[in-house]
């Protein structure tokens, strides 16, 4: 606020000085958004897709892929938050995406989250599990991403800001459940001892005994309009999961963003109204409720219904302000990874030397085998990066791992901002971060892989980080 002061301060030395009628707000920073939805539909068929234990091979396109940008400037600092329909994109394939953009715009790189929204029906753009990268696809997507932020930052046009939380409590829930004795699945290759907690146990399952997790039904919604009140831009997010999707397709994400951008559209053909949905927090969390005897209908159809509408009612509500401050942090981490030892290295090395040079695993244990030794002949540590975003009253903390929600939920406990949500799969795919409890009861999500790598504290210290990056996010003065 400090600039803004002196300028306001100026303003009214000059008139006094002067006795010229100037306005005392003619030297106040405006505040400007702009905003883009940028095709990134593959233009080459068939696709390999991540997302499932295996790789899947996609020859059809069901609904298009797309990035949305989104550049807000308070007149001193610009920030861009940008949306990708991805499973998960590495922190090498953004930093030259960032690269790109900030050429273009001069947005500094630090100044850029973008984040995947975690659609599992899209090309693979990093080796996780048992599938591969889609080269063509990685080569194509930095410069889509590069181009809707240099797309937002020509659209920046004045804008009021102002945002609300809305909620949906009936799609999420818990899927790790822990289970009898001796009933949770194991994973030889896991580097889990004694696992006791299943994803998915099912309905009616009694040997389920209770939920390991909470849930996070919260939906923040900023929205950007024009001073007129024409939409620029409306940004949410929501800690579910998926829903899933046929073929190559944005799932809910894209759904709810289709509803809202036509349901709140401009009019100007120049300047769409761009809509997008970030995934807050769902490492444990998805659609079906398993405490219910009954299942429930669910398809990603009434998700992006049920959430759109909740996502409507919060924005109904929305005050704007005509400026607010904005600021943005970032800060890397080096965090150790769990690595397998010597005797798991050789176990797996038996395991897969029968056919590993003739194709891919085909079994879970056959992943995890492979993953054992991928991994042991990376790094013993990952550097990723966290961020923390001041926009007034409101602070977002960006993660580049799949989060649990208890771990969301805390960080907006002990946030310093009266509101704050959190963006996952931001900046980079570093895996799972299950807090420490968590890892006592293994199961899938803790079995050690690429997508679950990062040593049983990473979760502490990066909640505590993040926080600690809210804080300095909330301090930075003008
Ligand atoms: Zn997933």
């Amino acid at each position: 606020m400090m600039l803004r002061s002196i300028r306001i301060l100026l303003s009214v030395v000059l008139l006094v000085l002067t006795g010229t009628s100037v306005s005392v707000h003619a030297g106040d920073p405006v505040f400007r958004a702009g905003a883009a939805r940028v095709d990134a539909t593959p233009q080459h068929l068939p696709v390999v897709v991540n997302g499932s234990m295996i790789e899947r091979l996609v020859e059809e396109v069901n609904d298009p892929l797309h990035v949305r940008a989104v550049v807000m400037d308070d007149g001193i600092t610009k920030i861009a938050i940008v949306l990708v329909d991805n499973c998960m994109m590495p922190r090498e394939l953004l930093d030259k995406a960032k690269e790109m953009a900030m050429e273009e715009t001069g947005i500094s790189t630090e100044n850029i989250l973008v984040s995947a929204t975690h659609c599992h029906s899209a090309p693979s753009v990093i080796a996780v599990l048992g599938s591969g990268v889609d080269s063509r696809y990685v080569a194509f997507l930095p410069g889509q991403i590069a181009k809707a932020i240099a797309q937002a930052t020509a659209n920046l046009q004045p804008a009021q800001i102002g945002f609300a939380m809305g909620r949906d409590e009936i799609n999420v829930a818990t899927r790790r459940w822990l289970m009898k004795e001796g009933v949770a699945p194991k994973n030889r290759f896991g580097g889990t001892r004694n696992d006791r907690a299943r994803m998915h146990p099912g309905y009616n399952n009694p040997d389920a005994i209770r939920e390991t997790g909470l849930e996070d039904p919260d939906i923040p919604v900023i929205s950007l309009q024009t001073k007129e009140g024409k939409q620029i831009a409306f940004m949410s997010a929501y800690s579910m999961h998926y829903a899933g999707a046929p073929n190559i397709s944005a799932d809910y994400f894209g759904l709810f963003a289709g509803i809202i951008e036509e349901k709140l559209a401009s009019g100007d053909e120049e300047r769409p109204t761009v809509a997008m949905i970030a995934n807050g927090t769902s490492g444990d969390t998805w659609l079906a409720d398993y405490k219910r005897s009954e299942r429930r209908k669910f398809d990603r159809f009434t998700v992006a219904d049920d959430v759109s509408a909740a996502a409507l009612k919060a924005f109904a509500t929305i005050e704007y302000h005509p400026w607010l401050p904005l600021s943005m942090v970032e800060k890397e981490l080096e965090v150790a990874v769990r690595f397998p030892t010597k005797d798991e290295v050789e176990d797996a090395q038996k395991f897969v030397s029968p056919w590993a040079a003739t194709r891919k695993p085909k079994t879970t244990e056959e992943v995890y085998a492979m993953e054992t030794l991928i991994l042991s002949k990376m790094p013993k540590t990952r550097k990723i990066t966290l961020q923390a975003i001041k926009i007034g009253t409101l602070g977002i903390g960006a993660i580049p791992n799949e989060v649990f929600a208890e771990t969301g939920l805390n960080i907006k406990k002990y946030s310093p901002f009266e509101m704050t949500y959190t963006i996952s799969l931001a900046n980079g795919a570093f895996g799972y971060i299950a807090p420490p409890e968590q890892h006592a009861l293994g199961g899938y999500t803790t079995w050690r892989a690429r997508s679950s790598c990062l040593g049983i504290y990473a979760e502490p210290l990066i909640k505590y980080e993040l926080i600690e990056l809210l804080e300095k996010a909330k301090g930075v003065d003008k």
